[in-house]
């Protein structure tokens, strides 16, 4: 059954993660904009502190189940809270992104244990996730980077470019993390060849080539990695390692299995950022004499307020949807439609609340002068990773018409 009251554990977590996005985010929101690739490394280092105390902010919550499991949901919650202060300076935090959440989803305990415990250190650690190639966006199927295996020196050899990897430098450059590499070893096997490759900082033929210039969540990294030559452990093939030899899709599976954890967690931000802009829009409406006045017939309403109403409904109806995908994680069931759709909702939901608290306020909305701007330009992110608007479309299309995925493309 889902609550529809904020559990007591995470309520008491959301009014730290309130302060911190008061103090910590919205003052330096649109210095690290205008001063992009500037680390904001106040934000990190107590972040990394705070988290530790409250029991981590990873994308790969705890296995420990004490009471009800509300892993995916304290995320969510944190997740919402943290890009209401900022969602740039949110996709700094420490300690487990898309590459624990990959790691999570398809590695071994072994390899759980250990890919994931260096978050549970004092210094800030980072981590990504690379599906992306300059030939390969949306159709994972067709990623080019290969992985060949070395029988006598028991290593893969990876080559290929991956490009508009979040958070690569940090977790490459600035701190000892790591990168889930989706690579194929077999270039004919389409989705049956992709398998997941861990590739720790600092190994050799792995490096960060580009930073990316971008229009919205500036205060995040995306960079281009090239590997070319990189020798890495035979384990660290994430899975068992007789998938090496499975022709079946588990390694898509895989990929599948990461996305139904993280596009909640991406809706999550996608919220966050529109409740920021709904609020305040709705102050400098009062500032500005205009109330909204709730309970009036539609017809009695102005345009303004009917606008305000709309976006209002969006939003509670686009966050009850991500509630829901990140219940059905922590109670194992199935979620790839509901994860896809709140991933949809909260991607459509961001844009036209931004955009139309641009419209509303004008001058004021245009101008640097205000967050609305900003906003509006880092809302336009939450449609496009984790699978675009329109993928997640076709994935909640096909499990709704019950088409499999080379039916319905
Ligand atoms: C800031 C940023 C950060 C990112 N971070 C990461 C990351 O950490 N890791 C990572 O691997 N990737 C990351 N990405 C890449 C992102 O996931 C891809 O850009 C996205 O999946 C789309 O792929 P593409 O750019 O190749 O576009 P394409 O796949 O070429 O798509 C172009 C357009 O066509 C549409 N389209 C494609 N196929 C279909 C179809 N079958 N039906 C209808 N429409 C279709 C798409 O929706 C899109 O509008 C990031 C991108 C950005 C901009």
């Amino acid at each position: 059954m889902i609550e529809f009251e904020i559990p007591e554990k995470i309520a008491g977590i959301c009014t730290v993660i309130k302060s911190v996005a008061d103090n910590m985010m919205r003052p330096v929101s649109r210095y690290f904009d205008e001063h992009e690739h500037e680390i904001p490394w106040d934000y990190i280092t107590f972040m990394q502190t705070a988290t530790r105390a409250m029991g981590g902010s990873s994308m790969a919550p705890s296995e420990k189940r004490e009471g009800p499991r509300l892993g995916f949901q304290r995320l969510a919650f944190m997740v919402e809270m943290l890009s209401w202060g900022d969602a740039g300076i949110y996709l700094d935090t420490p300690g487990g992104m898309l590459g624990s959440a990959a790691v999570s989803a398809t590695g071994t305990p072994e390899q759980k244990e250990r890919f994931l415990a260096r978050f549970k250190n004092e210094t800030p650690t980072f981590d990504a996730m690379c599906m992306t190639e300059p030939q390969c966006g949306s159709d994972t199927s067709a990623i080019r980077t290969t992985a060949v295996l070395d029988k006598d020196e028991s290593q893969w050899i990876l080559n290929g470019e991956k490009i508009f990897v979040t958070a690569g430098h940090k977790a490459m450059v600035d701190s000892k993390g790591f990168i889930v590499i989706w690579a194929t070893i077999d270039p004919k096997a389409g989705r049956a060849g992709m398998r997941p490759f861990v590739v720790e900082a600092g190994t050799p033929g792995c490096q960060v080539t580009k930073l990316e210039h971008k229009l919205g969540i500036r205060a995040s990294d995306t960079v281009s990695i090239v590997l070319q030559d990189c020798r890495i452990p035979f384990d660290n093939i994430l899975g068992s390692p007789e998938v090496v030899t499975d022709k079946a899709t588990t390694g898509f599976k895989g990929a599948m299995a990461t996305f139904d954890a993280t596009r909640p967690i991406v809706a999550a931000q996608a919220i966050g950022l529109a409740r920021a802009a709904l609020e305040l829009l709705k102050e400098m409406l009062t500032e500005k004499g205009i109330t909204i006045r709730y309970g009036l017939p539609r017809q009695k309403l102005t345009s303004i307020e009917k606008d305000v109403i709309d976006m209002e409904v969006m939003l509670r109806s686009a966050w009850l949807l991500v509630i829901e995908a990140v219940w059905m994680m922590d109670n194992g069931k199935p979620n790839s439609l509901e994860s896809s759709m709140c991933k949809v909702r909260a991607g459509d939901v961001v844009n036209k609340i931004t955009q139309k608290a641009v419209e509303i306020m004008g001058p004021l909305g245009y101008s640097r002068e205000h967050l609305l701007e900003k906003w509006f330009r880092d809302a336009k992110i939450s449609d496009i990773y984790e699978g675009t608007g329109q993928i997640n479309r076709l994935v909640v299309a096909r499990q709704i018409l019950g088409y499999r995925s080379s039916e319905l493309r």
